[in-house]
């Protein structure tokens, strides 16, 4: 049975670093006949070139009949002074919230071969291995009303909603109970029960799931605390579950734990399986076109893409393990390189993933 993937390779340095992906794709492909039928499409400031719109209709209903997308990255310079609706990330939210993608993984991993990249102590990160597991279509992002009014002082003022109604924790919170049990069976959910009447519900949903997954040990954590954790001591961490805007903050937070932005990947998945697999970094326009991108993450991002929404977790890992070989070899792009590494392109290191494969 074929699988369809749609590749939309978006901005920036989007296009040179999805390419390597391919590469990686259509050699497991061949290596385990998982009968993969790739079709390209266009995203971000890619298609306001070509349509006047970072997400056509047309685009959006074939990436929707596919089984999984791969992106790389939208946004630059040039579409910065675009009107709020027609920008490039306008066609991001349009794929993630018309495809229900509500459930962002985020794992931060750190290569024991790059411990010292870490802006932490190599024994605080050494052997980091966490998952964000994010709620990405509700909470004070989407929350109505929100916006910008004037009271009847003349002074004006901003607001937004915090709402998260029982069926969307519920969602978010046993894919985050699932992806614990297949890991090491610990799961922290944050929050700001203390102060959020929204995230007292989080807690109370999450507390009466917990009997169903006795394999897994659930705990209750406040952001703030969390976040000096996370710097702290972070491998006490297994999965993290949290609504959108912590998520968004710990997340990137994690990320940088682990050194390279260039390194980590991401997943969006919804009810059916279907996700959206992405870098966890932007279009870098600062690099765009020099070939030195690190095409890491967005290898890393396909064989999350197999794990997740292809059942092909043999191919998945053999990716994973070609990428650990490569860094053994000492082989590094510029983001990650370190005296005494070999320093290659974007290209290089696909191909040398290619090769371990
Ligand atoms: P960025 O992640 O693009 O870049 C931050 C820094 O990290 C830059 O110095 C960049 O050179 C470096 N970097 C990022 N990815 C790298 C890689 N693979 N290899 C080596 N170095 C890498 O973030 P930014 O500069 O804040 O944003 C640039 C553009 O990307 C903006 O238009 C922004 O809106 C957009 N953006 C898009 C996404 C997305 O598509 N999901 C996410 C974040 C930002």
């Amino acid at each position: 049975m074929s699988k369809k993937i749609m590749i939309l390779p978006g901005d920036g340095i989007g296009p040179e670093i999805v390419a390597q992906a391919v590469e990686v794709l259509k050699t497991v492909d061949a290596k385990f006949g998982l009968g993969l039928e790739l079709s390209e499409g266009k995203i971000g400031g890619d298609s306001i070139d070509a349509f006047g719109e970072p997400l056509t209709d047309e685009t959006l209903a074939a990436a929707g009949a596919t089984d999984a997308v791969l992106l790389g990255a939208v946004g630059g310079p040039k579409w910065d002074q675009l009107g709020r609706d027609i920008r490039p990330e306008r066609g991001l939210l349009k794929i993630r919230s018309k495809l229900g993608l509500f459930a962002n993984y985020r794992p931060a991993i750190l290569y024991p071969q790059l411990a010292d990249a870490s802006s932490l102590k190599p024994e605080v990160v050494a052997g980091l291995d966490i998952l964000i597991v994010r709620e990405l279509t509700g909470g004070i992002y989407f929350g109505e009303p929100r916006g910008i009014r004037t009271l009847e002082n003349g002074e004006k003022q901003g607001f937004n909603t915090y709402v998260y109604s029982e069926s969307e924790i519920e969602r978010i919170a046993r894919t985050a109970f699932e992806a614990a049990e297949k890991r090491n069976g610990k799961l922290c959910s944050v929050d700001k029960a203390n102060v959020l009447e929204a995230t007292v519900l989080w807690r109370e949903v999450l507390d009466r799931l917990a009997p169903e997954y006795p394999n897994v040990e659930l705990s209750h954590m406040y952001v703030d605390n969390a976040a000096m954790q996370l710097v702290r001591a972070p491998k006490q961490f297994d999965v993290m579950v949290t609504g959108n805007m912590f998520g968004d903050i710990l997340s990137d937070a994690a990320a940088m734990l682990t050194g390279s932005i260039g390194m980590l990947p991401s997943a969006s998945l919804n009810e059916t399986g279907f996700g959206m697999y992405e870098p966890c970094h932007g279009s870098a326009p600062d690099i765009a076109g020099q070939g030195i991108a690190n095409p890491l993450a967005t290898i890393l991002s396909a064989a999350m893409m197999l794990r997740y929404s292809l059942d092909a977790e043999e191919a998945a890992k053999a990716i994973e393990a070609a990428v650990s070989k490569v860094l053994d070899s000492g082989l590094r792009t510029a983001d990650i390189y370190t005296d005494g590494m070999k320093k290659v392109s974007t290209a290089e290191m696909g191909a040398a993933v290619v090769a371990a494969l």
